[in-house]
């Protein structure tokens, strides 16, 4: 069976009082939730907080990842962190190719596909996001423009390589915006990349989830999870709100259930 990913990035937001009062109220959240063992709830807090996090011992139900990481193992490379690193802090997924490092960091897609391989080197999960802007979408380039940006990463990890991660298709335009994908929308890119993912193998389309993100909150979040190649989300703006996020925890499980 496939696993749904219920991910939160809370992108460059935080303080230490912010996360221990987060960690305290999410965990009290989540244990009123029947979450199976097919949900898989993972945090991305930024890296400087990531030890902070992992050292908190509620984490019950939740596991961390990081928002980005470096393809070298280590080296002089001033400001940036490795995968090895990330492990070491105590997390176990890493973000790949978010649209807002495409897009601030310049990050090509042969580099995500490097960042990617490179997480797998260091024990990681490795998301892979993926999506369009708007004029890309109005120019009829959507599905184009994400086949272009998961090839990469397919030549360099395989069909073995990408059992072990996950994608998120996160258009661009729906990111940070309160303009959510309809469910029709989101599911046709869904098909898109799961054919995608069939060309490597069936069982890789079968296996590998691939979430929706894009002003996913509470109230769209079961009709989204509802759609049969959507598993899953990568939450940012709402994920910052622990009773919100549990909440779309919850739309998961049930869906999950
Ligand atoms: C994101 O940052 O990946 C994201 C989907 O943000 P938001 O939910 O705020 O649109």
């Amino acid at each position: 069976m496939r696993r749904a990913i219920v991910a939160a990035n809370w992108k460059m937001h935080g303080s230490k009082a912010f996360i221990a009062d987060y960690a305290t109220a999410f965990d009290a959240a989540l244990r009123e939730i029947a979450i199976p063992d097919s949900v898989v709830v993972v945090l991305f807090p930024p890296l400087a907080y990531l030890g902070e996090l992992a050292a908190l011992s509620v984490q019950a139900g939740w596991t961390l990842g990081a928002q980005n990481l470096h393809p070298e193992v280590s080296g002089a490379y001033t400001g940036e962190v490795a995968g090895e690193m990330i492990r070491d802090l105590g997390a176990n997924w890493v973000l790949t190719g978010h649209s807002e490092r495409r897009a601030h960091a310049a990050e090509s897609a042969e580099l995500v596909a490097q960042k990617y391989a490179a997480a797998l080197r260091a024990g990681l999960t490795p998301v892979v996001c993926v999506g369009e802007t708007e004029a890309q979408r109005e120019a009829g380039q959507a599905e184009d423009v994400v086949r272009q940006q998961l090839a990469p990463v397919f030549d360099r990890v395989g069909a073995a390589g990408m059992l072990a991660g996950a994608v998120a298709y996160e258009p661009v335009w729906a990111i940070g915006t309160g303009k959510t994908a309809t469910a029709d929308v989101a599911q046709t890119m869904h098909e898109v990349i799961r054919g995608e993912l069939a060309n490597l193998s069936a069982e890789v389309a079968a296996v590998v989830p691939v979430a929706y993100g894009g002003s996913v909150k509470s109230a769209n979040a079961a009709e989204l999870f509802a759609q049969p190649d959507i598993d899953g989300a990568l939450v940012g703006g709402a994920s910052l709100d622990a009773q919100e996020f549990a909440a779309i925890v919850a739309a998961a499980s049930v869906e999950a259930s």
